[in-house]
């Protein structure tokens, strides 16, 4: 049966139904690959900080099948779409194209993001809705077989353990060569074979670049916003982000009718423990330190390194509950025999302060900011009373012996 086809909007008359797939296939690569590309920019402008959270910290690797099997549901309702809004395949056009392709988006996504697995699960769901969809557009399924035979080869390949640009080569050559030897055997000519090969490797490449660049640009981020908000030797957050995630529970604290508590802890006696046994054995025992409050510290709360040996908590708990955790704490650490990296180990003890607040005291950073003082007041109380000891602010509390760094 000869029908029309129309690449680009020029119509090519009297074409056989594999010519005319071949060609379809080839210009909904290259068109799709331009609405793919401005989907991509738009996506990535608009979800840039969630992409690079979401990437770096529930990597995509981890939940490689759900990744694959939610690429696999995008791309079958494009492929649905695509079945809905061409009636006519004798009369094909520029936006058909585009709609057909555009699973091609998400089989990328689905493959770069998640690696190989994630990719298979993607093109077996595309499959199995078009074989639902249409059980007799018998190539375009084929087609989607020989791709899922290519993905498992290179699934195979891949315990070599490549670098990603391999990777990606690897899995683009072997759909190529698969997808040609399938064309051959359906009688495609040369000519079209190299449209067909051309179209596809510009898009592999191209693909790979872009890819390659969003994928280093959120690394970036993530890698700089870390240093930037987290404390190097305990991983905890840092002096800065305290003040960040203190801004934002300020306007938080004015919603709710909380009761919460600001801790400060500092280690006893902290220098003797670098003088005695070195500044790694030190760096050591802060670590632990840090470990063991923040299993006492909920994910919701605050926890920081403000600097030193001295750290700050923020919990969404009145000052009697607090003062019981500061001093399970405390117990805990008095408890705890640090191992150091000298073979060696020693015993710590802690002194905290802490200071009440709710919305009634607290309506800006600066009324924040105060209460901290006190909770550093309470501390210097409890250090001058004999150290490892829970102190709590009183209003007579000395304010001539705050330590605080400045906070404005
Ligand atoms: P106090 O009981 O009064 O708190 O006495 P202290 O010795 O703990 O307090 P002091 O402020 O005199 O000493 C703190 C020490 O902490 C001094 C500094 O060398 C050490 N220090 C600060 N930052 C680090 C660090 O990152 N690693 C190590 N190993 N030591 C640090
Ligand atoms: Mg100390
Ligand atoms: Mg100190």
């Amino acid at each position: 049966m000869k029908s029309v086809v129309y690449v680009f909007d020029f119509p090519i008359v009297d074409i056989d139904p594999v010519r005319k797939f071949i060609l379809v296939n080839s210009a909904s690569i290259v068109l799709n690959f331009i609405s793919l590309l401005a989907a991509f920019i738009v996506t990535y402008s608009l979800f840039f900080k969630k992409l690079s959270m979401v990437y770096i910290e529930r990597s995509p690797k981890r939940y490689r099948v759900l990744f694959g099997l939610i690429g696999g549901i995008l791309a079958s309702i494009t492929v649905l779409l695509s079945v809905l809004t061409i009636t006519n395949i004798d009369d094909f056009h520029f936006i058909d194209a585009l709609t057909i392709g555009l699973q091609t988006y998400f089989i990328f996504i689905s493959l770069y993001g998640g690696g190989v697995v994630s990719g298979i699960f993607t093109l077996t769901c595309i499959t199995a809705m078009r074989w639902l969809v249409d059980p007799s557009v018998r190539m375009a399924e084929e087609l989607n077989c020989i791709d899922l035979i290519a993905f498992a080869i290179t699934w195979i390949g891949l315990r070599l353990d490549l670098e990603r640009h391999w990777r990606w080569a690897l899995i683009s050559t072997t759909t190529i060569l698969l997808q040609s030897g399938f064309f051959i055997m359906k009688g495609m000519d040369l000519g079209e074979l190299l449209l067909y090969i051309g179209s596809m490797l510009v898009v592999a490449v191209v693909m790979y670049f872009i890819m390659h660049y969003v994928i280093q640009s959120l690394e970036m981020y993530v890698y700089f916003q870390r240093n930037a908000m987290q404390d190097f030797l305990t991983k905890l957050d840092n002096l800065r982000s305290l003040h960040l995630k203190i801004t934002r529970l300020v306007k938080r604290m004015q919603d709710t009718n909380r009761d919460y508590t600001v801790m400060i802890a500092d280690i006893d006696y902290f220098k003797s423990i670098n003088d005695t046994y070195g500044h790694a054995a030190g760096d050591e025992v802060l670590r632990q330190f840090s470990k063991l409050l923040s299993e006492y510290c909920p994910k919701k709360d605050i926890l920081a390194r403000m600097g030193g040996e001295e750290f700050c908590l923020i919990l969404s708990s009145g000052i009697e509950k607090s003062e019981k955790i500061a001093n399970q704490i405390r117990e805990a650490v008095a408890g705890h025999l640090c191992t150091l990296p000298t073979q060696q180990s020693a015993f710590i003890t802690v002194s905290f302060g802490l200071a009440g607040c709710n919305r009634d005291r607290v309506h800006t950073v600066n009324d924040m900011h105060k209460v901290m003082d006190e909770a550093d007041q309470a501390l210097y109380a409890a250090k001058t009373a004999g150290r490892n000891r829970v102190s709590v602010y009183q209003a007579g509390d000395s304010a001539g012996h705050s330590r605080r760094l400045g906070w404005n």
